[in-house]
């Protein structure tokens, strides 16, 4: 019996993975030319052998599927970072990463003022939680924050979850569970997926446009012909997987929980700098802003230089579609906070929301658990996986990994279920 997998991003990988090590047949149908999805690297714009990391930087503690792969398969970690201190008490918050290096109106803020305006929100989010659903602008509006610290709160949700306050749940940020212990990968991110996808049978350029049932089993139509399978496992993201059609139409509440799962819009920005050690030393780790280069961090690279990697939110005012722009806007932010003019050699902009298989950054949470299960429900042989239906790190790498996995062992339990009916019909035979 055989299963495809509608996508080569980390959750397909580790699904197509799976199912090979227990001796399935599997194939992995992928839109693009590319593997690994919203992990990507680019290998083309950058100097001295940098990868430009499309998507996602960050491994976080807590990442345990994915942090022993790189353990088992010698991947190796950067240096570990807190991308902001602990506090304000001993603890991590929505208002921790106040404490941190922060750039407003082009100006580095002073210690004693990220701490008063750390304090002011702590005190806030003490005295008036957030509730599940509200969104981090209409939280900070409620409780009243004064201007500068309702300024410097709501301007985090740019770089996690690279979304407009307006648009963002508290439950995201608050408590900012990202980045408070991680690892930056050597080189690049995607080789998560390019060591998990060793030996796998994977198509480029196969965009899955019509996946409908008979009785053989499902077919899949794409750009360059029909394949078969008896199971399908779906990992494209929530607007993407609402490109494809579906013959029979889904049921209504699997149609419904993709209808009510915005994604985050937004993509990155990535400049590359001469004088990379008195960057990092001055600057380093990360840089929080009030400007759409939101949040930045820094990455040696070779030749005393530096890849800065900003999150970049989807403000409406085309500055994503804008390169020269957006890199003129992260050049004076990275000078703000490194205190001198820097020299940018390379750099790039990649937005997500216009990539036709991609549609968006990540899903949101709001809905939160409930609405992932239904997210990740199978319905007869088609399996649901990838961030959007994670119930454990949702929306970070770790949740698509997970996702993965857990289709491929319903697709695996299936499977022994099958066995375990037909076995006994045998042997009475
Ligand atoms: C800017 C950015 C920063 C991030 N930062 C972090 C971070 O620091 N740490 C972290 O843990 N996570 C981060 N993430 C999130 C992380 O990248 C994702 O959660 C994860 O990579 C999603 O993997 P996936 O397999 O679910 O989906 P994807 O990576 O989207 O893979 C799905 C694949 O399906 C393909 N596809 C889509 N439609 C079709 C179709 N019709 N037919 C065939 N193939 C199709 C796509 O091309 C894609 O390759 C970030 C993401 C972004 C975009």
């Amino acid at each position: 019996m055989t299963t495809a997998i509608i996508g080569a991003g980390l959750a397909g990988v580790f699904a197509a993975r799976r199912l090979r090590e227990a001796g399935e047949d599997v194939y992995v149908l992928e839109a693009t030319e590319y593997l690994g999805g919203r992990t990507r690297g680019d290998r083309e714009a950058l100097k001295h052998g940098a990868i430009g990391d499309l998507g996602a930087s960050w491994l976080d503690r807590g990442q345990d599927r994915l942090l022993s792969f790189c353990l088992e398969n010698d991947i190796k970690l950067g240096a570990q970072v807190a991308m902001y201190p602990k506090g304000p008490g001993p603890r991590y918050s929505g208002a921790s990463i106040l404490l941190g290096n922060v750039v407003v109106g082009g100006a580095p803020l002073a210690t004693d003022a990220r701490q008063r305006l750390a304090a002011q929100v702590q005190d806030a989010l003490d005295s008036q939680p957030p509730g599940l659903a509200e969104t981090v602008l209409a939280w900070a509006r409620r409780v009243g924050l004064p201007p500068d610290a309702f300024d410097a709160y709501t301007m985090q949700t740019g770089f996690n979850p690279v979304q407009r306050p307006g648009m963002t749940s508290s439950w995201h940020v608050h408590p900012g569970d990202i980045g408070r212990i991680c690892w930056l990968l050597d080189g690049s991110t995607d080789v998560l997926a390019h060591r998990a996808a060793e030996g796998l049978d994977i198509s480029y350029r196969e965009p899955v446009r019509l996946v409908s049932r008979g009785p053989g089993g499902y077919r899949l139509l794409t750009d360059r012909g029909e394949h078969r399978a008896d199971d399908v496992i779906i990992t494209s993201s929530v607007n993407a997987t609402r490109r494809i059609g579906f013959d029979p139409v889904l049921p209504s509440w699997k149609l419904e929980a993709l209808l009510q799962s915005p994604m985050t819009q937004g993509g990155k920005v990535i400049g590359q700098y001469e004088d990379g050690r008195r960057i990092i030393d001055a600057a380093g780790p990360s840089t929080l802003t009030d400007t759409d280069a939101a949040m930045f961090w820094y990455k040696p690279t070779g030749q005393d230089t530096v890849t800065v990697l900003g999150c970049m939110p989807d403000s409406g005012n085309g500055l994503l579609d804008d390169e020269a722009a957006a890199l003129t806007l992260l050049d004076s932010q990275v000078e703000a906070a490194a205190g001198f003019t820097p020299k940018r050699i390379a750099g790039l902009v990649h937005n997500w929301t216009s990539q036709e298989f991609f549609g968006g950054v990540v899903s949101s949470q709001t809905g939160g658990a409930a609405r992932r299960e239904v997210m990740a429900a199978s319905v007869g042989g088609l399996h649901f996986a990838g961030e959007a239906t994670g119930t454990r790190w949702a929306t970070a790498m770790e949740g698509a990994v997970r996702s993965g996995e857990r289709a491929a062992d319903t697709v695996l339990g299936k499977r022994r279920a099958l066995r375990g009916v037909v076995a006994p019909a045998v042997a009475l035979g």
